[in-house]
């Protein structure tokens, strides 16, 4: 379905972008993005969803608003003790009205994960889960120095496979800031076909500074099954 006015006009300079348009925008409204875990990058990865447009954002998190809940500007101290995953709902919906943002139900069937745990080993469980579902996914890892963001396409290298061991520095809010932006902008380039660069890749921010590398799949990693037949290592 062709796009709205409204649609137009909410996205009028995002659709100007190389690469975007009206099509590239109807397939981010109709993406189903699952973001989980309750890292420091997910509010910020929720926001970015949001105000591109994708089209459904459900939002994996059990657990309760606490002040030190690193949501920063997403969350108030009104919200403390709330569901955290119903109040970044209603941030989403903040964010863009025309989006629909609700807190995720067992069932419900997504295109697409942004995995925010709040450790690697958190996200590890959550990125296979996603491999096994043959669902593109991206994990957002928050330390101490920034970060780093991972894409993984259906069939590509893992998530295991692509990990670095992080410094062991105490991740920190403008980290997940920066970082959850980031990992929203590399799922929305896997949604669409803006950009002809290489999608399996890893972003590292390391005091601000992007270093991006081609992911490598490790030998005798579970990610070599049928599932990647037919992609490149
Ligand atoms: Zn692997």
């Amino acid at each position: 379905m062709a796009l709205s006015e409204a649609e137009v006009a909410r996205y009028a300079r995002q659709l100007l972008l190389p690469g975007m348009g009206e099509g590239a925008q109807e397939t981010l409204r109709g993406a189903r993005v699952r973001v989980t875990g309750g890292g420091l990058a997910t509010a910020p990865a929720v926001y970015y969803l949001a105000a591109a447009g994708v089209g459904t954002i459900w939002i994996d998190d059990p657990d309760l608003v606490t002040p030190d809940t690193g949501a920063g500007f997403a969350l108030g101290r009104a919200d403390a003790g709330r569901p955290r995953a119903a109040a970044l709902a209603e941030f989403a919906r903040s964010a863009n009205a025309l989006v629909t943002a609700e807190p995720f139900r067992p069932g419900m069937r997504a295109t697409a994960l942004l995995i925010c745990g709040a450790t690697p080993d958190v996200s590890r469980a959550i990125a296979d889960e996603a491999r096994l579902l043959q669902l593109p996914h991206v994990v957002a890892d928050v330390d101490g120095q920034g970060g780093a963001a991972t894409a993984v396409p259906v069939g590509a290298p893992c998530y295991a496979c692509a990990t670095r061991p992080g410094l062991g520095a105490p991740p920190t809010a403008e980290g997940g800031a920066a970082v959850g932006a980031l990992a929203a902008l590399e799922l929305l380039l896997l949604l669409t076909s803006v950009s002809q660069e290489p999608r399996a890749r890893r972003v590292e921010v390391f005091r601000g500074t992007p270093l991006v590398r081609a992911t490598e799949r490790q030998p005798g990693c579970a990610c070599m099954g049928p599932s990647a037949a037919g992609l490149a290592p």
